[in-house]
């Protein structure tokens, strides 16, 4: 499967720095589309601006609404990030379930109104630390799947395992911490899609960084990586999507 690498620029940019992004990526030298996969996922307001700078680069949006239209102050429909440029959405990422009290059975809406949509669901699971030295992240992260992908289809969609303790902490979880839950991720999609599991990205996310990036995608079950951090400076995302270029993972 072609890597996947996926930038959530998450609360941060402003239009100058956008600028300033697109110029140094372009100046990093182009990546190989056959090779991977690149989507950036800025806030709402600059989507427009980095299709208009980086049409080239994929779209995603880092969350929508589980609604279609109508009074829904502050929401954002799914149509509408499609109708800017958008073919991904993020979707339950842990700080939309503990900031904004999101539920498995919301982000099961979000993700059928974003398939419905045209856009492929990008779905997060993870366990929180005390989950994982309790020895309860596998059940954790397959109530997590079984909740947040009712109805969902594997052909539209991609599922992000970040453990939450690796998120932002500059601790990342270890290849062979991250390869054995995307083995489990792999196994309870196949109890609930089948054979069309296989179509289903499962990509890791928590302080993926260039240096560590190499010893990830090496792992057979990581299929590529959503980025945080180091995805806005251009020069770590393009060399975290090098890395991935350069796993010869198609
Ligand atoms: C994220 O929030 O999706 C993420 C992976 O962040 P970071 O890379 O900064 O840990």
């Amino acid at each position: 499967m072609k890597p996947l690498v996926i930038a959530n620029w998450k609360m941060n940019g402003a239009l100058p720095a956008i600028e300033g992004f697109a110029e140094q990526w372009l100046s990093l030298g182009e990546l190989d589309p056959a090779a991977v996969t690149t989507v950036l996922c800025p806030p709402f307001p600059y989507l427009s601006a980095v299709k208009s700078s980086l049409p080239e680069m994929e779209l995603g949006a880092q969350d929508c609404s589980s609604h279609d239209a109508g009074a829904y102050t502050g929401e954002v429909g799914a149509d509408m990030a499609v109708e800017v440029g958008c073919d991904w959405v993020i979707l339950g990422h842990s700080e939309r379930r503990q900031y904004h009290g999101e539920t498995d059975a919301l982000v099961a809406e979000k993700v059928a109104r974003a398939q419905a949509a045209g856009l492929t669901a990008i779905v997060c699971v993870g366990e929180h630390l005390s989950q994982r030295e309790a020895g309860d992240h596998e059940k954790v992260v397959a109530a997590q799947l079984e909740g947040s992908l009712d109805g969902a289809d594997p052909k539209d969609l991609v599922v992000a395992y970040e453990p939450v303790w690796a998120i932002g902490t500059g601790v990342s979880a270890s290849a062979e911490q991250a390869n054995e839950m995307h083995r489990w991720i792999r196994d309870c999609l196949h109890n609930k899609f089948a054979d069309d599991a296989a179509q289903v990205a499962v990509i890791y996310g928590g302080s993926v960084k260039p240096d560590t990036a190499g010893e990830l995608f090496a792992c057979d079950m990581i299929n590529g990586a959503l980025v945080g951090g180091a995805s806005l400076k251009a020069e770590s995302f393009h060399g975290i999507a090098k890395a991935a270029a350069d796993s010869g993972r198609t």
